[in-house]
């Protein structure tokens, strides 16, 4: 079946056409600046040229409809007839406590994702109008929704709910919920086939690390501690967002700056983690490469950030009473070599050691654990492209 993905966002949209016989793309693209002047479509199809589109999307609607025409197009098109897309998979940000799991999108469903978007007033939004206007572009095409939250939703109590009244959780739904659901999943489920184990059997601690970062605890297959919280704001500091902080730290920034609840969210989102504390970038190869250079925040930004992932060893381990392997994914997991040994240095005990030779590898899953390691460490390149379009065939096809 070939599904298409669309990941919508508040003026974007990613897609891929992906063949879920065979797991290939067929053609990927995206839709930047909908709505704001200088929109334009780019448009890869598998093996040939990339093509630039630059013309006016006044709407997630006509970012639908350009990329079905790209889809189609004699020249660079890689269907014949809308009638080869089997099914359509989306993105979902937030599926609150109502999705624990991918689902056949109806009326219904579209309200309770409505209900969603007061948890991600930036993303439900725009992930609804991206299944509108392909309701719209493509009837009577089943389409799917996979939610980001989805994979976490098998948490404990104990590990979701925060130490605040009890009735901010049954008013507000304030709890944990954690993000980068596909993404865990995905490597998680390709740690166990790497090591041709059940998943069932299998203690895996897995560190998305990417511009956003997010570590969980994957035991028996299913996720049941992470670090992003309420928001994605939670968990270790990362490329503009703080991480974990003294929650005092707000009201007391406030006051003191005099600023607003919206401007010090906005400091804590844009303006904080490696950026804000090296005053300098918040890419991972600019810091490293001025950390080489003698600077020194920039050296204690990578630092924190090696530090902080590398507590949830720690505490994901003693968590599920044991680890069976650690799985490194997204920009910074699949291709920081230094950054992957600095967290897991010092921790031998724990039955980890890596190959350094294997470890300067990437761009593939490889297992960079030293032949005598009890914990095997893979690295694993996340594609929550694929995972979507997989659970879409799956529900499509019952
Ligand atoms: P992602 O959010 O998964 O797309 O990851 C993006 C981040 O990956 C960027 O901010 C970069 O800092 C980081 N990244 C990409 N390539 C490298 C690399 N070779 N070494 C270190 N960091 C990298």
């Amino acid at each position: 079946m070939k599904v298409l993905v669309i990941n919508a966002g508040s003026s974007s949209l990613k897609y891929q056409l992906i063949n879920t016989d065979n797991n290939d793309v067929i053609a990927k693209g995206l839709c930047e600046r909908i709505g704001i002047e200088g929109s334009k479509l780019t448009h890869q199809p598998a093996g040939k040229d990339k093509i630039v589109i630059e013309t006016p999307m006044e709407n997630h609607a006509d970012a639908i409809k350009l990329v079905l025409g790209a889809l189609l197009d004699v020249d660079h098109g890689v269907i014949k007839s809308m009638d080869e897309i089997g099914a359509v998979g989306h993105r979902v940000v937030h599926g609150g406590e109502l999705f624990a799991n991918s689902v056949l999108i109806t009326d219904e469903v579209k309200k309770a994702i409505e209900q969603c978007c007061e948890l991600a007033p930036l993303h439900n939004p725009a992930n609804l109008i991206g299944i509108k206007a392909c309701e719209e572009a493509m009837p009577g095409v089943p389409q799917v929704g996979v939610f980001d939250t989805a994979f976490h939703q098998t948490m404990p109590k104990k590990a979701y709910m925060y130490g605040l009244p009890y009735e901010m959780y049954e008013k507000h739904k304030v709890r944990r919920y954690g993000f980068h659901g596909t993404s865990h999943k995905y490597v998680s489920g390709r740690a166990a086939a790497m090591l041709g184990k059940d998943i069932k059997d299998l203690k895996i601690i897995t560190f998305h690390l990417g511009n956003g970062s997010s570590i969980t605890a994957v035991d028996g297959g299913k996720s049941i501690d992470t670090t992003m919280g309420f928001t994605p704001l939670a968990g270790i500091l990362m490329g503009t967002r703080c991480g974990d902080i003294d929650p005092a730290i707000v009201p007391f920034l406030m006051e003191k700056e005099g600023i607003s609840a919206a401007e010090v969210d906005a400091l804590m989102n844009k303006k904080s983690g490696v950026a804000g504390i090296s005053e300098l970038s918040s890419d991972f190869r600019d810091l490293k490469a001025a950390a080489d250079e003698g600077n020194e925040k920039a050296q204690l930004a990578l630092d924190m950030f090696a530090y902080q992932a590398k507590r949830y060893l720690g505490y994901f381990a003693s968590a599920m009473g044991g680890l069976d392997a650690v799985v490194f994914t997204a920009g910074v997991g699949e291709n920081d070599g230094n950054m992957r040994a600095s967290i897991l240095e010092g921790n031998e005990f724990l039955g980890i050691k890596i190959d350094a030779e294997k470890n300067k590898l990437r761009g593939e899953e490889i297992d960079i654990s030293a032949a005598d390691a009890k914990v095997k460490v893979l690295v694993i390149p996340t594609n929550e492209e694929l995972m979507i379009a997989l659970d879409t065939k799956a529900i499509v096809e019952g």
